[in-house]
């Protein structure tokens, strides 16, 4: 294995110390602040997010609710909770986990969340507004992934940049944060032709497929970054990335590992998007 080790673990670190700087004046202020995280599926790769929010939250000493709807809940239903979350002054930030059940479109159930409380940047106004240039929370994992690259010294401005997935949670934005950094930005999806004829373009591949062992070395072009989003449980329930390690290690000039890459800075930039809204509240309020 040649390639540099991107951990998230650091990144991470960082995250979570600015998140308990703003906490500390939260508190200061009297303000407990709160996390809501609303999940409609059995998904187990989500089980294992929301497992590790918790603990992250009770770490940092943030308070985290979770309501559980069933896999087949409808959009009435799924909306009136987010609504009422949305009402409650107690609660600073909401994240609407996906997948949804069938037929839910996240960008249109999110929009029953409250944009300030929107950490996730999940509804249809913050991409907007993330597409437009203006400020926004992004989606967490895709903040993640240009944090980690930042921490590690990897400039993506005038480069090519790949990425493999368009869903609005991961892809679509990603693409659009490396876009606004002045990468020419290619997206790939699973109708794309030649996929690694398109990859191995890449100065920096970003992956959020949820294919196992989806990038091989073929897809990789010697001393490109590779950054793998994909978190796919394995039959053992531990966790596995996109990206065949192995092989691409051997090839990539860097590769974050999963897990202990962009999960870890995920968990840790929604920490502190959860924080900066209730900050936010607090600076409206007074
Ligand atoms: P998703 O909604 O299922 O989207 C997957 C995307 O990958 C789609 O755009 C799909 O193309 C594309 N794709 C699937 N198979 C492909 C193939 N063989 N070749 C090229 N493109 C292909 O998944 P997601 O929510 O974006 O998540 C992607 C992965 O990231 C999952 O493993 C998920 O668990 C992980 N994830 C990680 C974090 C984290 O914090 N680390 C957070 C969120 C998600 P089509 O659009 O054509 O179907």
């Amino acid at each position: 294995v040649t390639a540099a080790l991107l951990s998230g673990r650091e990144v991470a670190a960082r995250l979570r110390a600015r998140a308990s700087e703003v906490l500390a004046e939260c508190a200061a202020a009297g303000i407990t602040v709160r996390l809501a995280i609303v999940v409609a599926t059995a998904d187990e790769s989500a089980a294992w997010y929301v497992r590790s929010l918790r603990a992250a939250t009770a770490r940092l000493g943030i308070e985290c609710e979770v309501t559980e709807l069933s896999p087949s809940a409808m959009a009435t239903e799924v909306s009136t909770v987010l609504e009422e979350l949305s009402a409650n002054a107690l609660v600073h930030g909401i994240a609407l986990q996906t997948p949804l059940p069938a037929g839910l479109s996240l960008a249109q159930t999110a929009s029953a969340i409250d944009p300030a409380k929107d950490v996730d940047g999940s509804s249809a106004l913050s991409l907007g507004r993330l597409l437009a240039g203006l400020p926004a929370f992004a989606p967490a994992t895709a903040q993640a992934v240009l944090e980690l690259l930042d921490f590690h010294g990897v400039g993506v401005s005038g480069r090519r940049a790949v990425v493999v997935g368009r869903s609005v949670v991961v892809g679509k934005p990603v693409a659009q944060l490396l876009l606004a950094r002045d990468a020419t930005v290619t997206v790939c999806h699973s109708r794309t032709p030649e996929l690694a004829a398109v990859t191995r373009e890449a100065d920096v591949l970003v992956v959020a497929a949820g294919r196992p062992g989806l990038i091989t070395a073929d897809h990789v072009r010697p001393g490109a970054v590779v950054i793998d989003v994909g978190t796919n449980t394995t039959d053992d329930g531990s966790l596995t990335g996109d990206v065949d390690a192995a092989s691409v290690g051997a090839v990539a000039g860097g590769l974050s590992p999963v897990p202990g890459g962009v999960g870890l800075v995920t968990t840790a930039q929604l920490l502190l998007n959860t924080v900066t809204a209730a900050s936010r509240a607090r600076l409206l309020a007074s």
